[in-house]
C-alpha cells in the first residue's frame, strides 16, 4: 500500500564528472529492482549530470534543498520551478544538517516543504531528536511537532507528494544506528502525528523512511519493520556496492 523509496543523500561529495561515472555504474546493478523508487539526491551543480546519465534507467534524481520563493533577489539560492525545470522529481528538505549549519527552523522547513509541493516535487522532510532530546523524554512530543509543523498548510490530496524521513540526529553521519524497534518507534510517532491531523487512514499511505547510518548491514533488518518504509542514506550512498545492497533489501 506504501511506496518503499531508497534516497541517497549524496550531501557535499562529487564532482559532475563522478556523478555520471556513479550512475553508470549504479544503473546496471539496480535494473529491475522496482520493488522501491530508487532516488540519488545530489549536490545542485551534479543535477545536469545525473538527470542525463539516470535517463532511461529506474533510478531518479532529487535536490538537497529548495528555496521557498519563486524567485528573486535571494543569492546563491533554487527555486523549485529551476528544479523542476533541471529534471529532478525529489528534494530534502530540513535535513538536520541545515538545521544545525544554515539557520534553517521549522518555519522555513514548512515554506520550502510547500513551495517544494506545490512545484510538483516530493519533498522529502526530515525530522529527529538530538541525543540531548531524547536523554530528555521529548523525542515523541519533538517529531509530531516537527511533523506537524513541516506539513502544516499541505492538503490530504498533496500528502502523496510527501516522504517524511525520521533521522535521529544522534544517528547520522555517527555510524550508531538506531536499533530496528527504535526505528519503527520514531517512525510511528512521525505516521501518529500525520493521523492526527489528517486521520489513520490518510496516515496508513504516507512513506515515512528512517535515516542514520543505514548501511548494507543493518537495511534489512531496519526494512522489516512495519513503520519503516524505506531509508535516507548519507554515507552509503557513495558506494555503488553498498547502496544496491540496500536497494536489494528494500526489494
Ligand atoms: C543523511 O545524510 O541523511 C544520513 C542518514 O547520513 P548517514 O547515512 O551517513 O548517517
Amino acid at each position: 500500500m506504501r511506496r518503499t523509496v531508497i534516497a541517497g543523500n549524496w550531501k557535499m561529495n562529487m564532482t559532475p564528472a563522478e556523478t555520471k561515472a556513479f550512475i553508470e555504474e549504479l544503473a546496471p546493478m539496480v535494473k529491475g529492482m522496482d520493488k522501491c523508487d530508487i532516488v540519488l539526491c545530489v549536490p545542485a551543480i551534479d543535477v545536469p549530470a545525473a538527470v542525463e546519465a539516470a535517463k532511461g534507467t529506474n533510478i531518479k534524481i532529487g535536490a538537497e534543498n529548495v528555496h521557498f520563493k519563486e524567485s528573486g533577489a535571494y543569492t546563491g539560492e533554487i527555486s523549485a520551478k529551476m528544479l523542476v525545470a533541471a529534471g529532478v522529481e525529489y528534494v530534502v528538505v530540513g535535513h538536520s544538517e541545515r538545521r544545525q549549519y544554515f539557520g534553517e527552523t521549522d518555519q522555513t522547513v514548512n515554506l520550502r516543504t510547500l513551495a517544494a509541493v506545490n512545484a510538483g516535487l516530493t519533498a522529502i522532510v526530515c525530522v529527529g531528536e538530538t541525543l540531548e532530546q531524547r536523554e530528555l523524554g521529548y523525542t515523541e512530543t519533538l517529531l509530531k511537532y516537527q511533523t506537524k509543523m513541516a506539513l502544516t498548510g499541505i492538503s490530504k490530496e498533496q500528502l502523496k507528494n510527501i516522504v517524511v524521513a525520521y533521522e535521529p540526529v544522534w544517528a547520522i553521519g555517527t555510524g550508531v544506528t538506531a536499533t530496528a524497534d527504535q526505528a519503527d518507534e520514531g517512525n510511528g510517532y512521525v505516521r501518529a502525528a500525520i493521523a492526527e491531523v489528517y486521520g489513520k487512514d490518510v496516515a496508513e499511505t504516507v512513506t515515512v523512511q528512517y535515516g542514520g547510518s543505514m548501511n548494507d548491514g543493518n537495511a534489512a533488518e531496519l526494512l522489516s519493520k512495519v513503520n519503516v518504509d524505506g531509508g535516507l542514506i548519507g554515507g552509503a550512498s557513495l558506494k555503488t556496492d553498498k547502496f544496491t545492497a540496500i536497494v536489494k533489501a528494500a526489494n
